[in-house]
């Protein structure tokens, strides 16, 4: 297995007719990090204007393979998706430019993945479209869909890369890289009893028709998940607010709530 996934993913070019295409392919590879480009029958290779364009990424341009064939470029890949500048006739399997990013990065880890661009006239055939898992469409401007053949290659590979560098860094937060705990259930369910009581005494909410507030803030913690010591900071917030409130009013503190840590 590759160390890094994007050493599995190969860029197919079927047929380019312009070299210069071939270079602008190969420099966007290498400014995302691939280096597998594939080359089926091009017109017109090796070529000085391929090299000219490809400009800090020629080595691509020395290492790339020459087949006769998309089936002999796919042959040992376990993923092959087309892309195309048209919604075609025949529905296919289709993902966005993110979902192929995405894909390409996961099967990457366990078999090797080809993206397969058409030529600059003509795009794919059917036939070869059809040997493929899945079909991509970059959704650019309907009056005017067809993007040049390397740029195509750039916002596809840029989607690879993004979807590479999400997975390296872990799309969750990982708790092993944070300083602080997740605070525990338990305390949540304290918090909560201790904001609505204070919210209660603040008169923002009735206390006898919490629900809608306190389903919503209990929904917007659970997308923040604070940790433990942030959690206590919002409940020394809470215990000085409720200090506030009870001195302002003259009156005596109403029963704590449990697990408290007054600050104040
Ligand atoms: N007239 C051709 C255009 C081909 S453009 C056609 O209509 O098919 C050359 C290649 O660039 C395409 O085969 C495809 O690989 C890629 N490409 C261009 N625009 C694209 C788009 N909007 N989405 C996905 N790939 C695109």
């Amino acid at each position: 297995m590759a160390e890094s996934p994007l050493n599995n993913i190969r860029v197919v070019l079927v047929n380019s007719a312009h070299p210069g295409n071939i270079g602008g392919a190969a420099r966007a590879l290498k400014n995302m990090g691939l280096s597998q480009l594939v080359l089926v029958q091009p017109r017109e290779f090796p070529a000085a204007n391929a090299i000219w364009r490809a400009a800090g990424a020629a080595e691509l341009l020395d290492n790339a393979i020459v087949v006769d064939s998309l089936q002999e470029a796919v042959a040992n890949c376990g993923l092959v998706v087309a892309t195309s500048a048209r919604e075609r006739r025949i529905p296919w399997p289709l993902l966005t430019p993110r979902q192929c990013g995405e894909k390409a990065v996961v099967e990457a880890a366990t078999h090797p993945v080809a993206l397969v661009f058409g030529r600059e006239d003509r795009g794919l055939t059917n036939e070869e479209l059809q040997a493929c898992n899945f079909h991509v469409h970059i959704p650019a401007n309907a009056d005017y869909s067809s993007l040049n053949l390397a740029t195509a290659v750039q916002v596809l590979t840029y989607e690879v890369r993004v979807a590479a560098l999400e997975l390296e860094r872990g799309s969750a937060l990982n708790y092993t890289e944070w300083d602080r705990p997740p605070a525990k259930a338990a305390d949540m369910e304290l918090y909560f009893e201790h904001l609505q009581q204070a919210l209660g005494e603040l008169e923002f909410i009735d206390p006898n028709k919490p629900r809608q507030t306190m389903t919503r803030l209990r929904r917007l913690f659970s997308r923040v998940r604070p940790d433990d010591m942030e959690l206590g900071i919002l409940r020394g917030m809470l215990t000085a607010i409720q200090n506030h409130i009870y001195r302002a009013g003259g009156q005596g503190r109403p029963d704590k709530p449990s697990g408290s840590n007054s600050r104040g």
